[in-house]
């Protein structure tokens, strides 16, 4: 079935009658249209596919198959009838922007260092080509000035058919030599020219900045992730709030927030080092104070008890106490919202601390569990005396 794609010859137009060819339902209740004529552009060639309404209900997408458009529409309509087409302008304006942008990027990396575009991918947010070789930051950030310095000089783009023969002896940045004939060849100032099927502005102001986000290697080259126009509005907005606000909290200018965050880690490390020299005090002093609640159970020594310390002291306090082999111990700390056990023996202590576990989960619907030389678990916070009390009768 013919279509005849409008927008191949006038991208303004974002109105059409069309008379419907075919209509079929489709499995996810929505159906699949196909019109004698349609301003929609269908996904192609990286470029995303157009929305719109036809007699009011919604195109969600577009595709190109044998030649032939298929809207995907939210209503069904009858062979014969007459029905009115119309493009979502905002978002084929945002496409085009983006594309249009593209062709310049692409053409400022070949024309400026050799790389050539092999992969071109637009998603909602950000837009990616994919180039055949490495580029470094200065390459990079040397065609994204390129490329907008295209967008200043406010160059016309210039669409023309040409046949394979013509095409042939034409510059092209990007060729398809399938084509024989009807070949559609975009050309931006006296620079770019490549086939395309895409949508663009007649003259490059309308695409805006044109802004690399990210590169890094990809392949065997690299891929460049960016924006351009009302895109990279949205993604300056959204950088730029969360820039300040960072900043804010750091009581920096923006432009230091990176030499802020330095700092505070290096804060950070000096806290844990402090945190763990007060932990190894600690341990020491609960350690002496423990060893005189040592009381005999079977034939070694045991030590139980609440220790009002955080998780890394407990475990060291647990240590110290078992350097001497005979003894067992098993001690309780709070751990956040809820409390911790350890249990730990000594090399020549009989008692299984998988026992004591078993034990204590018991007593306390705690989780846990381990070996018979160490063991551990957790549990909902409970009174400190009632948890000494218990500790007293292990
Ligand atoms: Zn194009």
């Amino acid at each position: 079935m013919e279509c005849k794609k409008i927008y191949l010859e006038n991208m303004d137009c974002l109105q059409s009658t069309a008379v419907v060819l075919a209509c079929e339902s489709r499995k996810d209740g929505l159906f699949d249209l196909i019109t004698d004529r349609t301003p929609l552009f269908p996904e192609g060639g990286g470029q995303r596919s157009d929305r719109g309404t036809v007699n009011g209900a919604a195109i969600v997408h577009c595709r190109e198959e044998k030649g032939t458009v298929i809207h995907t529409a939210a209503a069904p309509f009858a062979v014969g009838e007459t029905v009115e087409i119309t493009v979502d302008a905002a978002l084929r304006r945002l496409h085009t922007q983006q594309h249009t942008g593209e062709h310049m990027l692409s053409y400022a990396y070949q024309h400026l260092f050799g790389a050539t575009n092999i992969g071109f991918h637009m998603s909602e947010d950000v837009v990616t080509i994919d180039l055949d070789r490495m580029l470094t930051a200065e390459e990079i950030e040397a065609g994204e000035t390129y490329a907008n310095e295209m967008v200043e000089a406010d160059l016309p783009v210039t669409i023309s058919i040409v046949d394979g023969e013509t095409a042939a002896d034409l510059p092209l940045r990007k060729r398809n030599d399938k084509l024989t004939e009807g070949i559609r060849i975009v050309a931006i100032g006296d620079g770019e020219m490549c086939t395309c099927c895409g949508t663009h502005f007649t003259h490059t102001a309308p695409v805006g900045m044109i802004k690399v986000l990210e590169y890094g290697k990809y392949k065997q080259g690299c891929r460049v992730t960016f924006v351009c126009g009302a895109l990279a509005r949205k993604w300056f907005r959204m950088e730029n709030s969360e820039l300040r606000r960072t900043a804010a909290k750091l009581s920096v200018k923006p432009e230091g927030v990176y030499d802020a965050l330095l700092r505070k880690e290096e804060q950070i490390t000096e806290l844990h080092l402090q945190l763990r020299r007060k932990n190894a005090q600690m341990a020491e002093l609960y350690t002496a104070k423990l060893e005189q609640t040592a009381r005999m159970r079977d034939s070694c020594r045991i030590v139980a008890g609440f220790v009002p310390v955080d998780v890394d002291a407990a475990k060291q306090i647990a240590e110290r106490l078992c350097a001497d082999r005979t003894t067992v111990t098993v001690l309780f700390c709070e751990d956040g919202p809820r409390m911790r056990y350890f249990c730990l023996a000594g090399e020549a202590c009989p008692v299984s601390c998988r026992d004591i576990a078993m034990q204590i989960n018991k007593a306390l619907n705690a989780k846990g569990g381990g070996s018979p030389k160490t063991a551990q678990g957790s549990f909902e916070k409970t009174d400190e005396a009632q948890l000494q009390a218990f500790a007293d009768t292990l």
